[in-house]
């Protein structure tokens, strides 16, 4: 399956197995979600080492992400379900308690993050169960009290959330910092913060890494992450557009200028985004997606996402394989009419751009089937990608680690890795590789790229147009 744009897969009990796994890379998923939401570290753990043996059987580099679940805001336990009317009343407590009726339409709750209420103003929004059911603020002070506007069930431990309020509460909380530490030790290649407020979350979840050169996705999801958001793209390595959260977060009608201003912020400095939740929905137990499921990816490749995400879809689904297959075929027949070329379209924000901005212009202008990227930290490859060249960038590194951090780019093939300090071996090695997984067609013409020698600091420095007879002249060519 050609494609540009990539498939991030939630793995969950209906995926987890090493047999799932290679289906769905097989399918086209590019990136696997641990959903630090659900499950124990030893559970996931058992998932992390079925992504590895599955990428070694099929000898293919894929990126694992770990989803941290950060402090979502939950109503006590009830001790029975309300049934909620407009113009009941309902009174939070900062000292917790099992909810109860009071009386007639009087009722009595806490909510986990009990600080939150002080913060409260009158006249603002509380939702519950997920934003399905709204009231508004008319009271404040050791208790607040707000009057409910629609009818609907709340029942025990569901979401709640403060679309208007800046709470400014720690994102990561203790659970969060004990699963990063996991992520450390494990060597996933992303981490996603939730519940993301402004740039000071993003540099706590940096300090935690303690050096380990994992990738931060900033999850926007809540309305002051939009606000913050340029602050916000400062210190991460790329977004999450959490349209799941979002969508209680802001009005439902702006998640989707709201995806489409995130998406081309993140295009414009170059770094990763990903669009996410309820993308092919229908598909968790149906066989086939709604017309507007396969509009909504469509149109997510078609403003630039680099990466797709199924949640349920693929975690709880029926059928996950047919899901990121279905998924595939809409990016690839999509990817038709996507707008490529974007030499003109960026500024340079520095001299990598201007070589790499020229590399992928040299590529589509000779029409090449391939960039042969050999990158030591990546950065060249990415860069590549903000120019978004027809042609593939089938990406090499010298460390594992580097490659698979380049799953979420747009694109980029990660192809294998290279010791090689001599540059003729370099585009030996390169072109053997590619040749060995059956994607090097040796009557065509290819571009490589390389910094050289190595360990210089710096980028690419060398650009190398392979035709034909020059590829065979490095396949064959012996040291002397
Ligand atoms: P979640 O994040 O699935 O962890 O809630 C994504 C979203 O909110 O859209
Ligand atoms: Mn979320």
């Amino acid at each position: 399956m050609d494609k540009r744009t990539k498939i991030l897969a939630t793995l969950g009990p209906s995926s987890h197995s090493i047999e799932t796994i290679e289906g769905l890379i097989k399918a086209g998923a590019n990136m696997f979600r641990l959903n630090f939401s659900h499950g124990s570290h030893e559970y996931h753990k058992e998932t992390l080492d079925n992504i590895r043996t599955a990428m070694k059987n099929l000898n293919k580099t894929v990126g694992v992400l770990q989803d941290i679940s950060g402090p979502k805001v939950r109503i006590g336990d009830l001790k029975e379900p309300f049934e909620l009317h407009r113009g009941d009343v309902i009174t939070f407590l900062k000292d917790e308690i099992v909810g109860y009726k009071q009386a007639d339409k009087k009722y009595i709750v806490s909510i986990n993050y009990p600080d939150i209420l002080s913060k409260v103003k009158v006249d603002e929004y509380i939702y519950l169960y997920d934003g399905t059911i709204r009231a508004k603020v008319i009271q404040t002070g050791d208790e607040v009290q707000a009057k409910i506007e629609n009818h609907g069930i709340l029942s025990s431990r569901k979401g709640v959330n403060f679309p208007n309020t800046v709470i400014d509460i720690d994102v990561i909380t203790k659970k969060d910092e004990k699963d990063i530490a996991w992520g450390v030790e494990n060597q996933v290649d992303y981490f996603a913060i939730s519940f993301v407020q402004n740039a000071k979350d993003m540099k706590k979840a940096r300090k935690l890494l303690n050096g380990y050169r994992g990738k931060l996705i900033a999850k926007i999801e809540k309305f002051d992450a939009v606000e913050n958001i340029d602050e916000i793209i400062e210190e991460s390595d790329g977004l999450m557009v959490a349209r799941g959260d979002l969508g209680i977060e802001v009005p439902y009608y702006d998640v989707p200028t709201i995806q489409k201003m995130l998406i081309k912020k993140a295009n414009n400095v170059g770094m990763p985004v990903i669009t996410a939740t309820q993308m092919l929905l229908s598909m968790t137990h149906n066989e086939r997606a709604t017309r507007a499921e396969i509009s909504d990816v469509a149109n997510a490749v078609l403003d630039g996402t680099d990466v797709v995400m199924l949640s349920e879809e693929s975690a709880v689904g029926e059928d996950p394989i047919n899901v990121v297959d279905t998924m595939s075929n809409i990016i690839a027949r999509t990817e038709d009419i996507y707008n490529f070329d974007k030499q003109a379209k960026f500024d340079y924000l520095d001299h990598f751009d201007v070589i790499q901005a020229t590399v992928t212009k040299l590529a589509d202008d000779l029409g090449a089937r391939g960039i042969l990227a050999l990158t030591s930290s990546g950065k060249s490859a990415i860069k590549m990608s903000r120019y978004r060249p027809r042609t593939p960038i089938y990406a090499f590194t010298h460390k594992k680690k580097i490659l698979s951090a380049l799953t979420a780019i747009w694109g980029v093939k990660p192809i294998g890795t290279i010791k090689e300090a001599q540059a003729s071996k370099m585009f030996q090695k390169m072109l053997k590789e590619l040749d060995a997984k059956g994607l090097l067609d040796k009557s065509e013409t290819y571009v490589a790229t390389v910094g050289y020698p190595v360990g210089m600091p710096g980028s690419t420095n060398t650009i190398k147009i392979l035709t034909p007879s020059e590829i065979e002249y490095y396949l064959n060519f012996k040291n002397k």
